[in-house]
């Protein structure tokens, strides 16, 4: 089983076959906003991985199912690639448009079709930001779980193709297991309900793979997820500390202990320098790295909780640690945290934000790794991210105008994603492959299993239309890359030799 993608499709395409396809459409849905103006384009030449560029052959911002059926049907007859967007805060280029492609554009699929309080489910256009989900469910006390800092901007259905985290996702897991139904379009315009709304439901769990599929093997049209009982009580503490390592110690002591926080985040001094000057948190701005950790639950349990993550937190070497005082010193706290990127976005021209995730215990030895790299390629590094998690959010600092720091920047990203690996790790915790991380996909998985993914991919999109050039690469890509062992000028699976 194979699907015939050709990198060849993002090459130039003629004036012509761009009429065209405007003509067609127009007169298959003469309701369907299409872009099609140069200047109209611009703006959806990139997702939040700005460095990557390219401007679609045109955008297409369907408002209704039907016409994300059609569209998608006329797509497959002519051969036509499509990219589905969400909000484009995607940080691995994953909406990256293609010049000879149709980015369709779910912004306007932004309803909020049910909240059942009873049920404790929402159902949800795949528009829908992140945030609007909680506001909607707040008068009945409830809440979506994951969090992703983008959460004022990003949409579920982004979120649902990510597998998107955030820093309550340590114990209330991953997009992946706050979904319960997802309604999907198929390349060749058919309707799939994926999912149910019992907590198990019969068959193979294609809810689960569509959950991190990047756009790849079909479009989401409707989402279903669990809303969650507000916690009685939250408390977060900050604790300073005067070595990285230390903090990075104290982060596997805490979940050792047994204690599972809402949250638990680290910053290194140049993101809490950056956050503090942006924000005003309370930052210790002196301090080598902080961990803010919140525990969250019954009253009587959180104060117990407290209590014991103080104790370690001091044995662990901390330098100070305090409670927020009150609700508002609680979301200072956070907001400093959630504002990091944009923060660290103040202090350098450009910065490139890597996404790995490790084995909890390597935490110090990798940040020590990390330090080095930053000394070798003369960039800085801020760290910030999800420690509960072990996932890693390196922000590598540069200066696109200064001659080579661009090339050095990516280079010490991948040597990161390497570094990652090589403990056990993986390339991505939260923000997916997409175009960006696509080589290091090589270092981590083998011909055969990339074989796997590629016949999957084929089982819902044989003609390689949805996405093609993200998430999983070709195996001559890898061959190219310098990762797959060619055998006398042959790929290891001969049937794959076109990829
Ligand atoms: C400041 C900042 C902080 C961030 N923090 C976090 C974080 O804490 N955790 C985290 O996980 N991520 C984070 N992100 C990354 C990003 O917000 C998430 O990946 C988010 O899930 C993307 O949602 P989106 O709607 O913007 O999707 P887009 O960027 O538009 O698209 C992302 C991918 O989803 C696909 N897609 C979008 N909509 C659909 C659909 N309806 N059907 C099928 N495929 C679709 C696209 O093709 C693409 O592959 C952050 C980004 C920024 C800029």
């Amino acid at each position: 089983m194979t699907y015939a993608y050709d990198e060849r499709l993002d090459g130039p395409l003629a004036d012509h076959d761009k009429a065209a396809i405007v003509r067609d459409l127009q007169a298959l849905l003469p309701d369907l906003q299409l872009l099609h103006a140069k200047e109209d384009l611009r703006p959806f030449e990139c997702d939040g991985l700005s460095a990557y560029r390219i401007t679609p052959m045109l955008v297409a911002l369907p408002g209704t199912i039907d016409e994300v059926q059609t569209l998608l049907k006329y797509a497959n007859a002519h051969g036509v690639p499509v990219v589905a967007r969400g909000a484009g805060t995607g940080l691995s280029g994953g909406a990256l448009p293609l010049e000879k492609g149709i980015l369709l554009v779910m912004s306007r699929f932004n309803r909020i079709l049910e909240v059942d309080a009873q049920a404790c489910i929402a159902r949800v256009q795949p528009g829908v930001r992140n945030l609007a989900i909680s506001q909607a469910a707040a008068p009945h006390g409830l809440y979506y779980a994951p969090d992703p800092s983008s959460q004022i901007a990003c949409s579920i259905g982004g979120n649902v193709a990510e597998n998107a985290g955030g820093v309550h996702c340590l114990k209330y897991g991953l997009t992946v297991h706050n979904i319960l139904r997802v309604e999907i379009v198929t390349i060749d315009g058919e309707r799939l309900t994926l999912g149910s709304e019992a907590l198990d439901a019969p068959g193979f769990d294609l809810l689960a793979l569509i959950t991190g599929s990047e756009g790849m093997l079909g479009v989401v049209v409707e989402v279903t997820v669990k809303l969650l009982t507000k916690p009685q009580s939250a408390k977060v503490l900050l604790a300073s500390f005067d070595d990285i390592e230390k903090a990075g110690d104290a982060v596997a002591q805490i979940i050792a202990a047994g204690v599972i926080p809402g949250g638990l985040e680290m910053m290194d001094n140049l993101a809490i320098r950056a956050a503090e000057d942006f924000i005003h948190a309370g930052y210790p701005v002196d301090a080598e790295a902080l961990l803010l950790c919140e525990v969250d639950g019954a009253e009587s349990d959180v104060a117990e909780d407290c209590a014991r993550v103080e104790a370690l937190l001091r044995t662990a070497g901390a330098t100070e640690i305090r409670l927020a005082a009150n609700e508002a010193e609680r979301q200072r706290f956070w907001a400093g945290r959630k504002n990091a990127f944009p923060a660290v976005g103040r202090i350098s021209p450009d910065y490139y934000c890597m996404d790995g995730t490790i084995p909890r215990r390597e935490l110090s030895r990798v940040l020590r790794g990390i330090a080095d790299l930053s000394a070798q390629y003369g960039l800085r590094v801020a760290n910030v991210f999800h420690a509960g998690d072990g996932n890693m959010h390196p922000l590598i600092l540069f200066d696109a105008n200064a001659p080579g720091e661009m090339d050095r920047a990516e280079a010490i990203g991948a040597r990161i994603l390497e570094l990652c690996v090589e403990v056990g790790g993986s390339i991505t915790g939260e923000h997916g492959v997409g175009r960006e991380k696509i080589n290091q996909m090589c270092a981590q998985f083998n011909s055969d299993e990339l074989t796997f993914f590629h016949a999957v991919k084929a089982a819902f999109d044989p003609s390689g239309l949805l996405n093609p050039g993200k998430n999983v690469p070709t195996l001559h890509r890898c061959a190219e890359f310098g990762t797959m062992h060619v055998h006398h000028g042959a790929l290891p699976h001969p049937e794959l030799e076109r990829f």
